[in-house]
């Protein structure tokens, strides 16, 4: 029996390696199955993973166009901004120090090529692009109030460059105006608050020197500190209305277009004309009881001109009793000229 069992035991043992034998090979197989299928999806994952790299490089370059494209718009989005900047530095100086600029141009151009060179500095720090910039040309337009900044632009990133002039439009209009400053400045009695003028006697004294018949008609007169553009259009709309729109326009310290009258970047070197398509405003007397007088033409660039020319007296705004103000208003202009001009005539 023991034989007999063990001969079974024997017979079991042969049949388990058999089983062993055929199990080894089917586990041999799966391993090599299961590699083979890791290798695939091992070089699968790489092919993709390689497609997705390439495709993303290829997406960072469209996006680094798109971007490149973006900041050099907003860099020239900002330069009259940049410029408008430059020149409201410049008319402070000029009122702060009550010098005038020996040449407006070449100092504006300083004073914003140092700003552009900080802005560059601020582009290359935010989005690594390298820009050079200066300011090349300052032109006159046909816009008293506007001129044309031109800008040259370069910059370089990777393959990717832009190399351009850019005009900008920069206006002056709600700058100070330094003339009466820079005229009156060595009298006294000027003072002025956020919109205008106030001569007290530097304006008179001024006008003594100057040799002006009934110079103290300008005893405390006013003008205008900020520069604003006279709505009134056409001028010789002035007079309408009994002279309420004259009054209205004074009011408000409006400046007008004037072939006679400088330009504002002249104005900064202390200029009261210049060869510019330019533009004046009125200097108001102090009201007199006295009528039929002469005194200087109550315009800017003649007040503050070496050839002063005289004014008639206008009376205007004179039936307006409601007028808190009082009853009448004063301008000397000169007959063939200003008071035409103004549709003033029939004053
Ligand atoms: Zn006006
Ligand atoms: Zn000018």
């Amino acid at each position: 029996m023991k034989i007999k069992y063990k001969n079974k035991k024997n017979k079991e043992n042969k049949n388990y390696r058999k089983n062993d034998f055929l199990y080894d090979e089917k586990a041999n197989f799966s391993i090599i199955i299961s590699g083979l299928l890791l290798i695939s999806f091992l070089l699968l994952s790489i092919i993709l993973l390689n497609t997705a790299i390439e495709e993303r490089e290829e997406n960072q370059e469209i996006i680094s166009t798109s971007q490149y494209q973006y900041i050099m718009k907003d860099y020239i989005r900002n330069l009259p901004l940049i410029e408008r900047e430059g020149l409201e530095e410049l008319s402070e100086e000029v009122i702060k120090n009550k010098r005038a600029c020996h040449d407006s141009k070449s100092d504006l151009k300083e004073l914003i090529d140092e700003k552009l060179r900080l802005k560059n500095q601020e582009y290359y720090d935010n989005y690594n692009i390298r820009i050079n910039s200066s300011l090349i040309a300052i032109e006159n337009t046909s816009n008293p109030f506007s001129y044309k900044f031109n800008t040259y632009i370069s910059s370089v990133k990777g393959d990717y460059s832009f190399d351009n002039v850019i005009s900008s439009d920069v206006d002056c209009i709600g700058l100070k105006d330094p003339v009466p400053l820079l005229f009156c400045k060595g009298y006294h009695g000027l003072s002025h608050n956020d919109t205008s003028y106030s001569y007290g006697d530097s304006l008179s004294e001024f006008l003594k020197r100057q040799g002006v018949e009934n110079y103290s008609c300008y005893i405390n007169a006013s003008s205008p500190f900020i520069v604003r553009k006279c709505l009134f259009d056409p001028y010789t709309h002035h007079g309408d209305d009994n002279g309420k729109i004259m009054k209205n326009c004074r009011d408000n310290g409006y400046y007008h277009e004037s072939r006679d009258g400088a330009c504002y970047l002249c104005r900064l070197e202390g200029k009261s004309g210049c060869e510019h398509y330019g533009f004046e405003t009125f200097i108001n007397p102090q009201r007199t009881n006295e009528t039929g007088l002469v005194s200087a033409c109550g315009s800017d660039h003649v007040i503050f001109s070496d050839d002063v020319y005289p004014g008639v007296e206008v009376i205007y705004n004179n039936e307006s009793s409601n007028d808190v103000d009082g009853p009448y208003e004063i301008l000397y202009l000169d007959p063939n000229g200003h008071k035409v001009k103004y549709g003033m005539s029939d004053f």
